[in-house]
């Protein structure tokens, strides 16, 4: 069979399970040099250990984190898994710390992966009335000495953004490896490893590949130790990326700047809309000045944008009233915005707080808005009729 050498500026979408060795002798030397775990390898063996187009999509992180590396794996989850476990030593004991305030996804694997069945000892960092307490924090790293300290830069449902260079620093401080979660915020509004974060997350299912067709996660960082950790983990544990997803996600996130750009505007302009509503009881969006941690937000990304997440409470008189408002809200935007559980879409699309989270937020007229970049106009007029309703 013919093999072509196509002019292509893309890399291709190499779906080989295997890739051809020359010779024997340059099989153990391609076996021998993946162990050292280098960030692109100089033959490629098999595509459970790495992939060129992975890898070309991994290169277009990169570009937008500014990082020396970044690993793609088949979910945000993945990518979570993969930078914890590379902590994880057997027989040694080792506290770790979380924001409280994190994914709830992030949560039942805290619990159900690292306590129930690693047996790690976790602790949470929770905030009061909206906000994080720094001195509190300073306290609780300075009394338990965590190795690992973990937060989302933006919080979900309730967007409170965390101080994060303040967060990093004081991680530091105290001897911990620091890791953000920084799906929300996005490189575009902050880069935590130019603020000294050990390693970034980004389930990039979300807004890195931003028009809900891949699963996809990924870990950046600086360290070439942790790198090569993360290589040999995903390896042996199979959390790598499809080179499918790894094409679109690549060509996708040509359009990222542009497309999260259009989303904070939109999402600004809506804030004000639901803000200026009688119909509407409270409005968290970090970009609004009445927003507990609308000065942090201000600080950490230097006004750049507030993120495309809205969330906000439907008034009523009582919490049936409230719920009922919810449902005739929900029902009216349809069906240009769609009750999808996820976010950062291209389509606006909407979740209702309490039938998802629960006890955790039980407000009845509570809903998330993931703003899409559609014409700004358009949607204000459809969540008007939401409104009207
Ligand atoms: N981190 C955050 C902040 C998320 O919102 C999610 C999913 O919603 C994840 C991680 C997990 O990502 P994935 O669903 O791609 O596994």
């Amino acid at each position: 069979m013919k093999k072509r050498e196509i002019n292509s500026v893309r890399t291709p979408v190499y779906r080989d399970s295997g890739f051809e060795l020359p010779t024997a002798g340059a099989t153990s030397g391609a076996f021998t040099a993946e162990t050292d775990h280098e960030r692109e390898p100089d033959q490629y063996i098999y595509s459970r250990y790495r992939n060129p187009t992975v890898v070309a999509a991994e290169e277009a992180v990169m570009e937008l984190e500014c990082c020396d590396w970044a690993l793609l794996a088949q979910s945000g989850m993945a990518a979570i898994d993969i930078a914890l476990s590379i902590f994880q030593e057997a027989g040694r004991q080792s506290s770790w710390l979380f924001f409280s305030e994190i994914y709830g996804g992030t949560l039942s694997y805290i619990s159900s992966v690292l306590q129930k069945r690693r047996g790690l000892e976790v602790s949470f960092f929770k905030p009061a009335e909206g906000r994080y307490d720094y001195a509190l924090l300073e306290n609780t790293l300075s009394d338990t000495r965590p190795d690992i300290l973990y937060f989302e830069t933006i919080s979900n449902p309730l967007l409170i953004v965390a101080e994060g260079r303040r967060v990093i620093e004081l991680g530091k401080r105290y001897g911990a490896t620091v890791i953000v979660d920084n799906t929300f915020a996005t490189p575009l509004l902050w880069k935590p490893l130019d603020d000294g974060a050990d390693l970034v997350i980004h389930s990039a299912t979300k807004y890195l590949s931003g028009h809900g067709n891949v699963t996809a996660g990924v870990i950046c960082g600086n360290d070439k130790a942790l790198m090569q950790a993360a290589v040999e983990y995903r390896k042996f544990v199979g959390h790598m990326l499809s080179p499918d997803d790894a094409y679109r996600l690549q060509t996708q996130m040509a359009s990222f700047s542009l497309r999260f750009r259009q989303q904070c505007d939109n999402a600004s302009d809506i804030a004000t809309l639901l803000n200026s509503s009688e119909k509407v009881s409270r409005v968290l969006y970090p970009g609004l000045e009445a927003h507990v941690t609308h000065a942090a937000a201000k600080e950490l990304t230097g006004g750049k944008g507030y993120g495309a997440m809205i969330t906000f409470d439907l008034a009523g008189a009582t919490p049936e009233a409230r719920r009922k408002n919810r449902d005739r809200f929900i029902a009216a935007v349809y069906p240009e915005i769609r009750l999808i559980p996820t976010l950062g879409d291209n389509h606006t699309i909407l979740m209702p707080v309490e039938p998802v989270w629960g006890a955790r937020y039980p407000e009845p007229g509570m809903i998330r808005l993931s703003v899409g970049f559609e014409d700004s106009e358009r949607l204000l007029t459809i969540l008007n009729r939401g409104l009207e309703s």
